[in-house]
C-alpha cells in the first residue's frame, strides 16, 4: 500500500558531546553533513524510492564527510591504519550484508550492499572483502584517502595517555540511517571506522547484524552507535525489534529499555529507530548524539546536544 508517507533518520555518533567542547567549525560542519545526508535520502523517498536506497544514499554522504568516523575521516587502528566496517539490512526480506576491516573501498556501505545483493553470504572481512569489492567494480581508493590529521592526532593522544582502546573522551562518530518508505518498508545502514587505537583485528557492533544494525518490517529498523562491545553483548538492534514484535512495545519504550540495560552493564551510546507506521525515535544515554530527521510532513530536524 502506498500512502505517500516516509521518514528518514540519520546519526553521526553519540558521546560526551557538550556545548562549548566543539569548535564552531566542528559544530557547523557536523550539522551541514547531517543535513546533506538527510537531503540525499529524502529526495529519493519523496520520489517514491525505497528505504534501502535512501539509507545507502544518506550513509554515503556521511562516509564522504571528514567530520564523521566512517569512510573518509575514519579513526586509526593502533598500527595507524584505517579499517572500515559497515552493514545494511532490508526490512521486507530481512536480507542483510556486512563487511569488516576493509581498507580500500571508498564507500563501505556500498560494499555491504553488494555482499547482500551479489554474494551468497552475509558478512565478508579483510582482504577477501577487498577482493570482492574489486570484482564488483566498486570505487577503490588508496588507504591514505581515509586519513585526516585530526584522527592521527587523536591516535597519538590516546597512545600518549595510554587510554587503551576507546576513543578519546568517548565521542563515537559512527554513522547510520534508518528509513521507512512510501510502501511501509524499513531499512537500516551503519558504517564506521570503529574505535581509535583498536588492536588485534578488533571488530565492533556496527557490521554485526542484530547488534549495530537491524531491519524487520514486522517491527522496526535500528542503527546504533557507541561502545560496540556492549552492543554486541546485548544484541541491541535485534533486541529492540524483538521487544516491539513480541511484547508489543512502541519504538520509544523498546529502545529506552534496551539502552537503560546497556547503561546498567556500563555501556554508552545510542540508537535511531523507525517503524513501518512512520514512528521514529532517538534513544541515547550520552550527553549528545549527532542526529537528524526528515519526514514527508516537512519536518527537518538536526541536533547535536542532548537538550536540543
Ligand atoms: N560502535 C562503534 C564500534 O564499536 C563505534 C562508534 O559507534 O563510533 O566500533
Amino acid at each position: 500500500m502506498v500512502d505517500n508517507k516516509w521518514t528518514l533518520l540519520v546519526h553521526g555518533g553519540a558521546g560526551i558531546i557538550l556545548r562549548g567542547a566543539l569548535s564552531a567549525e566542528q559544530d557547523e560542519g557536523a550539522r551541514a553533513g547531517l543535513t546533506k545526508a538527510l537531503e540525499a535520502g529524502s529526495t529519493l523517498l519523496a520520489n517514491g524510492g525505497s528505504a534501502m536506497d535512501a539509507v545507502a544514499a544518506a550513509v554515503i554522504k556521511l562516509e564522504d564527510d571528514v567530520h564523521f568516523n566512517a569512510g573518509r575521516g575514519a579513526v586509526f587502528t593502533y598500527e595507524g591504519i584505517n579499517e572500515l566496517d559497515a552493514s545494511i539490512m532490508e526490512g521486507a526480506t530481512r536480507r542483510a550484508g556486512a563487511v569488516a576491516a576493509v581498507r580500500h573501498t571508498r564507500n563501505p556501505v556500498l560494499l555491504a550492499r553488494a555482499v547482500m545483493e551479489h554474494s551468497p553470504h552475509v558478512m565478508l572481512s579483510r582482504d577477501g572483502a577487498d577482493a570482492f569489492s574489486r570484482e564488483q567494480g566498486l570505487e577503490q581508493v588508496e588507504p591514505n584517502y581515509f586519513a585526516t590529521p585530526e584522527r592521527w592526532r587523536q591516535l597519538e593522544e590516546l597512545k600518549a595517555n595510554k587510554l587503551d582502546y576507546y576513543d578519546i573522551d568517548m565521542k563515537y562518530g559512527t554513522v547510520g540511517a534508518v528509513a521507512v518508505d512510501q510502501h511501509g518498508n524499513v531499512a537500516a545502514a551503519t558504517s564506521t571506522g570503529g574505535l581509535t587505537g583498536k588492536r588485534w583485528g578488533r571488530i565492533g557492533d556496527s557490521p554485526i547484524i542484530g547488534a549495530g544494525n537491524y531491519a524487520d518490517n514486522r517491527a522496526c529498523a535500528v542503527s546504533a552507535t557507541g561502545a560496540g562491545e556492549f552492543f554486541i553483548r546485548l544484541g541491541v538492534a535485534h533486541e529492540i525489534c524483538a521487544r516491539m514484535r513480541m511484547l508489543g512495545e512502541d519504538a520509544k519504550l523498546a529502545a529506552d529499555h534496551v539502552i537503560t540495560e546497556l547503561g546498567q552493564l556500563g555501556g554508552t551510546g545510542g540508537v535511531i529507530v523507525t517503524a513501518p507506521d512512520g514512528t521514529s525515535i532517538f534513544s541515547f544515554n550520552t550527553p549528545g548524539m549527532y542526529r537528524g530527521r526528515a519526514t514527508s510532513d516537512g519536518e527537518k530536524y538536526v541536533a547535536i546536544y542532548g537538550d536540543e
